[in-house]
């Protein structure tokens, strides 16, 4: 589903060019589960917002779902996150005064899906991850774990091939981050492909193959 070849990415920061990532090459087959691993600042969320399409290489290629997408426009890109990929975050990112079910349904909102089918795609989904029951309810009036699963209903409301999760179990107790990792478990079994970022090793552990970043290269740890 994934295929990176030399790719490299450098940040500018007013004169200066900082690079981050040096020659990555990586790829995932479809069904995979993989987790990475590394230590702060080696560029793993650097890594991750350019494979999620948030952000472009420097250079190199960069294949997803047997597409070349090295030079896609915004335009492109934005369109591909919306039909292909789901992002996860440590930190949620869901709207503070939106109801779960509004929060779920927002991708949907920027795919121009009518209203009604919008509400039964974003319930199919909270049911997935186990908040029927919560559809109602604001991020201020859930729990860590379950702001989580909420936003894990949102990542996959437009059935994504691939799941990409920056540190999702980060700012959760070792309980809810438990049902996160059996979440991502069920989705993966059901053939989403999930990559998952994580400095735990019994959360990396929950996946099938490690590859460690280091300084901006990876070593693939099989
Ligand atoms: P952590 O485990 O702490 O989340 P990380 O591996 O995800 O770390 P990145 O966020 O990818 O690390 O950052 C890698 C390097 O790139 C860091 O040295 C950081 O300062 C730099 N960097 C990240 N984003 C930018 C940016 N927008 N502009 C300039 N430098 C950046
Ligand atoms: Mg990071």
């Amino acid at each position: 589903i994934l295929e990176l070849k030399g790719i490299y990415k450098d940040y500018q920061q007013g004169k200066m060019t900082v690079p981050v990532l040096k020659d990555v090459n990586f790829s995932m087959e479809e069904g995979e589960y993989v987790a990475i691993m590394g230590p702060s600042g080696s560029g793993k969320s650097t890594l991750m917002n350019i494979i999620g399409c948030l952000d472009q290489a420097t250079k190199g290629t960069f294949f997803l779902d047997g597409e070349d997408i090295s030079k896609c426009s915004e335009n492109e890109m934005s369109d591909i996150r919306l039909n292909k990929i789901g992002f996860v975050f440590q930190s949620f990112h869901l709207l503070p005064r939106q109801s779960a079910i509004s929060n779920v349904e927002m991708p949907l909102n920027y795919a121009h899906v009518p209203k009604k089918e919008r509400r039964e795609r974003a319930f199919a989904a909270l049911d997935r991850v186990g908040l029927a029951d919560r559809v109602d309810f604001r991020p201020n009036q859930l729990s860590g774990g379950q702001m989580q699963r909420v936003a894990i209903a949102r990542a996959i409301v437009n059935n994504p091939k691939l799941l990409l999760a920056d540190e999702p179990t980060g700012a959760l107790d070792s309980k809810s981050g438990k049902q996160v990792m059996e979440l991502f478990q069920k989705l993966n079994d059901e053939g989403v492909s999930v990559l998952m970022i994580t400095h735990d090793p019994e959360i990396a552990a929950h996946a099938k193959r490690v590859v460690m970043i280091r300084d901006g290269e990876l070593q693939e740890k099989r």
